[in-house]
Formats: structure tokens, sequence, C-alpha cells
């Protein structure tokens, strides 16, 4: 097994539900801690780690748009709630020794930094796991859009999307048993095929920059350093057929 990881620094795209375990709503603890280790075995061997973490778990605009909310207001909850899930993030980390550091775009400088794009760079290179907060600061927009963003302002090798199953298919295998897995996939492929992948900004966005985007099962003990050596199962995107 090469030890030498695939990447020196990468951005993680956490989904809020992914914090959620086996549970309907909010933050399972047990979830939080295998997470933190997932991420701490990556950030041993060295790598660069930034995180952008969503908040679907605990509120989305688009859900307080439909009972009736203005979707500009309901959207900055969801921005609060990413701040939510990456301070108990930031705490499940420095709970195993990973030292890290929150930056929300939506300043809060009594809670975490404010979100400095020179100062994120100088935080990973002195080995602190960056976890981005609140989105892209404007609503309208999703955390995935705001991954691609951060990952592309980070200069990343590549976005690692953390997903409930081991790659990208094309249905959703937990209810089409059918669904074809695929190893790899152009950007065009995501795009031209609707593939539920992340949104199409996100997409178009790691496409103009040619930032790979790795999608993998959070899991799965051991996957994400498995990823990071490029071994395990995976979906690669990238503008290579
Ligand atoms: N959001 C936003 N602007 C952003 C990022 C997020 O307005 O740049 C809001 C939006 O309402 C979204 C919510 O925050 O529904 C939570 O983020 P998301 O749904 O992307 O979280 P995930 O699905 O990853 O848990």
């Amino acid at each position: 097994m090469p030890a030498v990881p695939a990447y020196r620094r990468v951005l993680i795209k956490l989904s809020g539900e992914g914090l959620m375990g086996e549970r309907e709503y909010g933050l399972d603890p047990k979830m939080l801690a295998s997470i933190a280790r997932e991420i701490g075995a990556v950030h041993a061997m060295g790598v660069e780690v930034c995180i952008v973490i969503g908040g679907g778990n605990i509120f989305r605009g688009v859900a307080g748009a439909a009972t009736g909310m203005e979707r500009a207001s309901a959207d900055y909850m969801g921005m609060l709630a990413t701040v939510i899930n990456a301070l108990a993030l930031q705490n499940a980390l420095e709970k195993i020794g990973v030292h890290t550091r929150v930056m929300s775009a939506i300043p809060m400088t009594t809670v975490c930094e404010p979100y400095i794009r020179r100062r994120a760079e100088r935080h990973m290179e002195k080995g602190r796991v960056v976890i981005f907060a609140a989105g892209t600061g404007n609503p309208f927009f999703t955390t995935d859009t705001a991954a691609a963003l951060r990952a592309a302002e980070m200069g990343v090798g590549a976005m690692l999307k953390a997903t409930q199953v081991d790659g990208v298919y094309s249905a959703d295998p937990r209810k089409n048993p059918g669904a074809q897995r695929y190893d790899r996939l152009t950007y065009m492929d995501v795009l031209s095929q609707d593939l539920q992948v992340m949104d199409a900004s996100a997409i178009s966005l790691a496409r103009e920059n040619r930032i790979p985007i790795v999608v993998f099962d959070l899991h799965r003990p051991g996957g994400l350093a498995e990823v990071m050596r490029g071994e395990g199962t995976f979906t690669i995107i990238t503008d290579e057929e």
C-alpha cells in the first residue's frame, strides 16, 4: 500500500444529514465521534484538511420557504444551522487532539473566526483543520456550492464529497437495487444525466477550476484514509473521459 497520500490538501464536504446517524433530526454524538476519527486519520497522514459542513439535519431554507417564510430569511436560518454543526464537529475533533479553527462566512466573532482566505490557508499550513461554516454567507446558495467555492479558493487537490453510499450511481441504490455504480465520470456526465452528486452550480464551479470531486462512503470505517491513498471504492469526477 503506498504510504504517500494522493493529495496534499483536500476539502471534505459533509452534509448535515451525515451527522444525524440513525436519528431523524439533529446530531448523533457517536456519528460525530466516528467522523472525527476518520478526519483525524487523514490529518495524521500529513494532509492539509479543510471542511465545509451543511445544515440539513437542523434547517433547510427551502423547507422554511415551503411554510410561507421569506426564502432569504429561511436561508439565513439554514446558514446559522451550519455554524451549530461546525461547533459540534470542532468539539469532536479537539476531543481526539486535532487542532481546529471554525471560520464563518457570517462574522460572529465571539463564537468563531470570520472567514479570511489567507488566514484559512495559514491555519492549514500550521496543521490545523479548518471548518468553514455559514456556507457562502449568501442566501439562495447551498453548502455544496460553498464547498466548490472554498475548494477553489484554497487550491485543494480534490474535493471529497461524503455520502451514504460508496460512489455515484445511476439511481438511488437503496431504492433501486439494479442501479449502476460508476468508477469515473466527467463533470459533463453528471450535469447532462442530472446525476445526484452535488448541485449544478457546485459541479460547474469545480469544472471551471478543474477540481476533481471524489464521492465516497462516510460510513465505512477507515474509508476516508483509503480514499486518500487512492484505494477502496469511490467515484472520481474529472474532465477526462
Ligand atoms: N445556505 C445558504 N447559503 C449558503 C449555504 C447554505 O442560504 O451559501 C442555507 C440554505 O438554506 C440551506 C441551508 O443553509 O438549505 C443548509 O445547507 P444545505 O442544505 O446545503 O446543507 P446539507 O444539505 O449539506 O446538509
